[in-house]
């Protein structure tokens, strides 16, 4: 779960206090990509996440697109980031999600500032075009960038020309359930070696709350985010049903072990050292 709070309030703790409850019933462990205002905000929640035997893991330090940040502030923010959670949890974090999978070409430096800071892996690339953030041409399956980070890309599948990635957010609550497991199956059958993820925000599973205007997302996306939450724990529920779930943490040697090494074409260059 990638979580964070679009509205204030205690939203965002209630919301992941029901798939903490989701998860326990179902013996399946996860990773809580927790964003710094949260953190900040509510420390307690994040060592409840830990406690209950879950990875947590950082969102970044601000909901914005990594592009729109300079290299050295992206690096300043991310190391207070970093350290807050190490306060928190007692353990620094090994994971990086980037809001909006937002690694993109034009943020290729990020990948070093990473691993300079000591994160393991990432899980930040869309591979695919996208309208609001991708990278077409990046590997589908697990893959190393050049400075040793181990990133794992968002699995996709194709509808008509896009590729989406389908088992999260607002695909898993939109896509009909037929849709979803026709489109489980493609992934596997195009030979995508790699781990099957599903990720969620706490807005994802928030019936009550009232429709917020998210600039982020313009007015219909905020009403397509708004809409049609009831799906979300239930489809949940059933991508749970006869399957191991573990932590990315935990499956971390494997996933290095069956990565390929990429050196993107045409990306920017790695950021200069300071
Ligand atoms: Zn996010």
């Amino acid at each position: 779960m990638d979580v964070e709070d679009h509205a204030g309030g205690q939203r965002a703790a209630a919301q992941t206090g029901r798939l903490l409850d989701l998860l326990e019933a179902a013996g399946a462990q996860g990773t809580f990509f927790v964003e710094d205002a949260v953190v900040a905000a509510d420390p307690a929640l994040v060592r409840v996440i830990a406690a209950r035997g879950h990875e947590v893991a950082s969102h970044g330090h601000r909901h914005c697109p990594i592009a729109e940040e300079a290299p050295a502030s992206f690096r300043a923010g991310m190391a207070t980031a970093r350290d807050r959670l190490a306060d928190v949890t007692g353990q620094a974090p090994m994971g990086y999600r980037a809001p909006y999978f937002s690694l993109t070409p034009q943020a290729a430096w990020a990948s070093d500032v990473l691993a300079g800071l000591g994160f393991s892996y990432s899980s930040s690339v869309l591979p695919a075009w996208n309208p609001l953030a991708g990278w077409p041409g990046a590997p589908r399956r697990p893959f190393l960038w050049a400075s040793g980070l181990l990133e794992l890309p968002v699995p996709v599948a194709r509808v008509g020309p896009l590729r989406l990635p389908f088992l999260g957010g607002m695909y898993l609550r939109w896509l009909p359930p037929w849709r979803l497991r026709w489109m489980a199956g493609r992934w596997a059958a195009e030979e995508v070696d790699g781990a099957l993820w599903s990720y969620c925000h706490p807005y994802d599973l928030d019936r009550e709350q009232a429709l917020v205007h998210r600039r982020d997302a313009g007015a219909f996306g905020s009403l397509m985010l708004w809409l049609n939450r009831g799906p979300t724990l239930p489809r949940l529920q059933g991508l749970l049903e006869g399957r191991r779930s573990v932590t990315f943490a935990e499956r971390l040697p494997a996933l290095r072990r069956g990565a390929v090494t990429w050196l993107p074409a045409g990306a920017l260059q790695p950021a200069p050292a300071e």
